[in-house]
C-alpha cells in the first residue's frame, strides 16, 4: 500500500514520521519473505495517539513490525502499511535492579547488556532473535524462561483508549507464547525487574543456553523459530519428527532437517509455498495423532 496523498504524508511528517516508499518486506523479516509496502517510522512514542488517528480517519490499514522473527507475510504488494520503531542502542537504562528498556531494543542486547550490571534471570532468552516489543507481545521464552516474569511495567499506546498508557505488569496475562495485549496495542517500553547475579554466573548460563541451541537448531539457514506452538503436555517438533517429515519441501519452503518445528526458506521460498507446508503438515499431525497444531509464527495474509 502506498501512502500517495501528499497533504496525509504532510500530516504525518509534521507527527515526526518518517515514510520508506515501496520496501520490501523479505528484506525485514528472518524468514526472507514478504511482500511490498510503505514503512512507517514512528520517531516520536509520544506522536503515537496521533498518529494512529491520522490512520483511522484516512482508513490506512496497518501492521506493526518488531525485529521480524516471527512473522510469514503475503508475497506482493500488501494492502496495509508497516509501522515500525527505529532501533535503540543499547535502548537500556538501568536503575538499582531494574532495567527500563525500549520496545525496539534488541532482546540479545539487552540479556547481555543487563549481565554487565550483574543483573540476571533472563539467560535463557540470549539466543531468542527480535526486539523486546516483540518479545513482550509473544512472551518470548526458552529454556525455562519467559520474558513475563521479570515486567513490572509496560508503557505503551492502547488501541481501546487511543491514547500511550503504562500498565503495571500484574493487570497484564502472559502464557504461553499468548499475551492480554489487545491486537492494535503497541508496546513502547518496558520496566523489568531482574535478580542481582554476578557477571560471570550469567555468562556461564548464556554459553550452556548457546550450546543447547547451537545444537538443536538450523540457525544458519532462514527461519522464524518454532511454527507451531507445543500442545500440552506433547512436543509439536516429535511429533513432525515422527511422521518423518523433516526435509519435506513445498518449493523452496522446507521441514528443517535439523528440527522437525523449524520451517525454513532454502532459497526463494514464498508465503503461498510455506502456508501449503505449514498446512500439510497440519493436516498430517492431526490424521496420525489427533492433535489440531496451532500457529506460533504470525501470519499476515494479503
Ligand atoms: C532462529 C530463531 C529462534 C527462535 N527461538 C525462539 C525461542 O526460543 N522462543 C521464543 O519465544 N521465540 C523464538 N523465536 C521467535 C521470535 O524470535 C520471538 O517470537 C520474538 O520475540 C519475536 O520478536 P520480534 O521483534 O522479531 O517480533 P516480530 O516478528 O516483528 O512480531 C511478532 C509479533 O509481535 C508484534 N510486535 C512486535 N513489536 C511490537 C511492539 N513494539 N508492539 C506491539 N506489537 C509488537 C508484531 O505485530 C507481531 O504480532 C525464534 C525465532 C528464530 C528466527
Amino acid at each position: 500500500m502506498r501512502i500517495s496523498d501528499k497533504p496525509v504524508a504532510a500530516r504525518l511528517a509534521a507527527l515526526g514520521v518518517e515514510i520508506r516508499p515501496g520496501i520490501a518486506l523479505k528484506d525485514l523479516t528472518s524468514l526472507a519473505i514478504g511482500g511490498t509496502t510503505d514503512e512507517l517510522l514512528i520517531r516520536r512514542y509520544d506522536t503515537l495517539p496521533d498518529v494512529m488517528k491520522v490512520l483511522k480517519d484516512e482508513g490506512i490499514p496497518h501492521k506493526f513490525l518488531g525485529g521480524g522473527t516471527n512473522v510469514l507475510i503475503a508475497d506482493g504488494e500488501l494492502p496495509w502499511v508497516m509501522l515500525h520503531l527505529p532501533p535503540a542502542h543499547p535502548g537500556v537504562r538501568i536503575e538499582g535492579n531494574a532495567a527500563f528498556v525500549d520496545a525496539a531494543a534488541d532482546l540479545g542486547g539487552t540479556v547481555t547488556f543487563c549481565a554487565k550490571h550483574d543483573l540476571g534471570g533472563m539467560e535463557g532468552l540470549i539466543g531468542v532473535p527480535g526486539s523486546i516489543g516483540g518479545a513482550l507481545r509473544m512472551n518470548a521464552g526458552a529454556y525455562g524462561t519467559q520474558i513475563g516474569s521479570y515486567v513490572r511495567e509496560v508503557e505503551l499506546y492502547r488501541a481501546a483508549t487511543g491514547l500511550n498508557e503504562i500498565l503495571r505488569g500484574d493487570d497484564i496475562r502472559f502464557d504461553y507464547r499468548h499475551t492480554s495485549f489487545a491486537p492494535g496495542d503497541v508496546m513502547l517500553r518496558v520496566k523489568l525487574e531482574l535478580p542481582p547475579k554476578p557477571y560471570k554466573d550469567i555468562v556461564a548460563g548464556i554459553r550452556v543456553c548457546n550450546e543447547k541451541r547451537r545444537a538443536s537448531q538450523p540457525l544458519n539457514q532462514k527461519s522464524a523459530g518454532c511454527i507451531f506452538k507445543n500442545p500440552p503436555g506433547a512436543s509439536a517438533g516429535r511429533m513432525i519428527d515422527e511422521l518423518g517429515l523433516k526435509g519435506l519441501r513445498v518449493g523452496d519452503a522446507m521441514v528443517s532437517d535439523r528440527h522437525a518445528n523449524f520451517f525454513v526458506n532454502s532459497g526463494q521460498a514464498t508465503c503461498a509455498e510455506m502456508l501449503r507446508l505449514i498446512d500439510d503438515v497440519r493436516a498430517r499431525v492431526h490424521e496420525k495423532f489427533g492433535v489440531e497444531l496451532e500457529n506460533e509464527v504470525i501470519i499476515w495474509k494479503n
